[in-house]
């Protein structure tokens, strides 16, 4: 059996080696190393992949974030709602940039955004909402949008685990997540579904005034060289990412696919354990090949007897990968402790930090590996 990992990225670049090693030679001898002309390509190739009309290319994910809410223009004081449970970079920039965080709890089946909670933390000082695409599940934006345009707020999709994941309103039309609120974000960190070698990240918008706003911040607020008309920051990806982005986007579908098979093995392999809840998409219930709604950033599962942390421990002892996304629920971390949160308000998140564990997800795992897991864990957990 192939050595298991949590994500196998080297073999994933051994199927697309001979490109990779063009490109990234093309950029060195080019020397080209900042805004070369791969970086607007792969800004039309993503522009044209989302159907979005602006991708503006940056350093990373967490930058994404904070240049939109910049670009967004919101002020010192106001409220920006979040979910509790996703990892930090989403509450980060929101106190970064002096905004009022507001952390709400999470849907148990999707580990979403829950509706009725945004609906009771909407106060006369709220600006804007941030759902997390978490684990590559689009959340509801259907109705989060119908929330965010009765209070007229502004939405901005953490889609850093979901690109490519596919939201369907209930007319049946379909939209790219990242793309459906006043602004997507991304990440293109190794480890994502479309990663590139290093760091990356990129911010997407269908208004032109925004977009407009957005390619300044990222350069230093300069939209004429050496004339500043808002404070920017230096944000940018640079041309050797953006080269490898460009040979890997064409086959991120067949990626997300590929994990989608992944998980639906996994989730026929656990069925009918009392003890495990497997990941659910809202559309059918179950996992099929084309829930599209669902791209498996990670394939994270609730162990409901109380063994989560002994399980852990026996999969680490057997040097099978696995990690728990996420530990520690955001209101309780140090940096973001805030005496308004009652814990009567986090049912959902308190529990999931006890129970879930992701299992290795990636583009190259294999039945023999994933049978080797799932027999392991339902040997330990019991059934
Ligand atoms: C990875 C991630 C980020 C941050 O991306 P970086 O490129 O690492 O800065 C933000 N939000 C979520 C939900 C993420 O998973």
């Amino acid at each position: 059996m192939k050595k298991l990992q949590m994500v196998d990225l080297q073999s994933q670049y051994e199927r697309i080696q001979p490109e990779i090693d063009k490109a990234v030679i093309d950029v060195i001898r080019s020397a080209a190393f900042i805004n070369g002309p791969q970086v607007k390509q792969f800004q039309t190739s993503l522009e044209k992949y989302l159907d979005v009309k602006h991708v503006i290319p940056c350093a990373n994910g967490t930058d994404a974030l904070q240049i939109a809410m910049m670009g967004l223009g919101l002020e010192q004081g106001d409220e920006v709602i979040t979910v509790d449970f996703t990892f930090a970079a989403t509450v980060e920039v929101i106190a970064l940039l002096k905004l009022t965080p507001v952390l709400i709890d999470v849907e148990k089946d999707t580990f979403n955004l829950d509706i009725d909670a945004l609906k009771k933390a909407i106060t006369p000082k709220t600006k804007a909402i941030v759902p997390v695409h978490l684990f590559g599940l689009c959340a509801n934006m259907e109705a989060i949008m119908e929330v965010a345009k009765a209070h007229n707020l502004y939405v901005i999709e953490d889609t850093a685990q979901g690109i490519g994941a596919d939201f369907t309103f209930s007319d049946g039309t379909k939209k790219k997540v990242g793309t459906i609120g006043d602004v997507g974000t991304t990440s293109f960190f190794p480890s994502k579904n479309l990663g590139c070698y290093g760091d990356g990240g990129a911010i997407f918008t269908n208004n032109d005034d925004l977009a407009h706003v957005l390619r300044g911040i990222v350069n230093h607020g300069m939209y004429q060289r050496y004339y500043h008309d808002v404070v920017g920051v230096n944000s940018r990806l640079d041309s050797l990412q953006a080269a490898i982005l460009d040979i890997k986007l064409p086959h991120l579908e067949t990626y997300n696919k590929k994990r989608r098979e992944a998980a639906r093995y996994y989730n026929q392999g656990f069925k009918n354990n009392p003890n495990i809840l497997t990941p659910t998409t809202k559309k059918c219930g179950d996992i099929c090949d084309t829930c599209d709604c669902h791209v498996f950033h990670q394939y994270t599962l609730q162990i409901t007897n109380g063994k989560r942390d002994a399980l852990h421990q026996h999969l680490n002892e057997l040097q099978i990968p696995n990690a728990i996304y996420y530990p520690v629920a955001l209101h309780k971390q140090k940096a973001y402790e805030d005496e308004r949160y009652k814990e009567s308000d986090f049912t959902v998140t308190n529990e999931l930090v006890k129970n879930v564990i992701s299992l290795p997800m990636h583009t190259e795992l294999e039945k023999e590996q994933q049978d080797y897991i799932i027999k392991t864990i339902v040997d330990f957990v019991g059934n």
